[in-house]
């Protein structure tokens, strides 16, 4: 009988070294996901929000060997990843609004918006109706539109098609502006009003930047917070 209980203590070690030997090469490929960079080009668009990433290195480390192995071949990340801090968005942002100061803005950025079912995800710039609105990077123009919130509103794209700018509740465009029209950095492209869902009250620029997935859709990217960008300016 002692003999039998050594034996069944052996084989649970002897299990115990392969199981480890099993995830610790399992684990590799499963280490690399978060850290995976991906502008897909064959996926279909993703979604606004980068997706929570399945299969975090703790959530593998802790797994038995057979969930391990049905991890290991899962997609990378949905979204290209973007983090708020400067070095990872467009660099050399003009502030978009005429006279304003980088020490004047708010991060407005995470603030509740639409009573609180969903968020700003963008900056708002007070100043004066009327105030010329400038384009923050050289580009162009890719959709004039008007919206019941933004209300006039500017999509421009980057001259790489990597980020989209989106200026909203416009007084008025400036004159002559139109679709696929090519901006230099520092162009007046509109006035600041409160057009859309902005009170008439308090007039300002409703910045965004988006960064824009593979099939460069002027509604569709993921969003950026300006302000990072724009309060490192001098
Ligand atoms: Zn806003």
């Amino acid at each position: 009988m002692k003999s039998l209980l050594l034996f069944l203590a052996g084989v649970l070690v002897g299990a115990n070294v392969v199981y480890f030997l099993v995830t610790g090469q399992c684990l590799a490929p499963g280490t690399r996901q978060p850290d995976a960079i991906a502008f897909p080009t064959t996926r279909p668009a993703p979604a606004s929000k980068p997706p929570a990433v399945a299969g975090t290195p703790a959530a593998v480390a802790s797994a038995p060997a057979s969930a391990v192995q049905a991890q290991a071949p899962a997609p990378v990340a949905l979204s290209p990843p973007v983090t708020n801090s400067v070095g990872t968005g467009p660099l050399g942002l003009l502030l978009p609004v005429a006279g304003i100061a980088a020490s004047q803005l708010t991060d407005t950025y995470a603030d509740a918006r639409g009573g609180g079912e969903r968020t700003h995800e963008a900056l708002d710039i007070m100043a004066a109706r009327g105030t010329p609105v400038l384009a923050a990077s050289d580009g162009k123009v890719a959709k004039l539109f008007t919206s019941a919130l933004g209300g006039l509103t500017i999509y421009e794209f980057d001259p790489t098609g990597t980020y989209a700018y989106y200026y909203a509740h416009l007084d008025h465009y400036a004159p002559g502006l139109a679709d696929g029209q090519p901006l230099k950095r520092g162009d007046v492209i509109g006035y600041v009003g409160s057009t859309g869902d902005a009170s008439p009250d308090a007039p300002h620029l409703h910045f965004a930047i988006f960064a824009l997935g593979p099939e460069k859709q002027w509604w569709k990217g993921t969003p950026i917070n300006p302000y990072p960008l724009l309060s490192a300016q001098r």
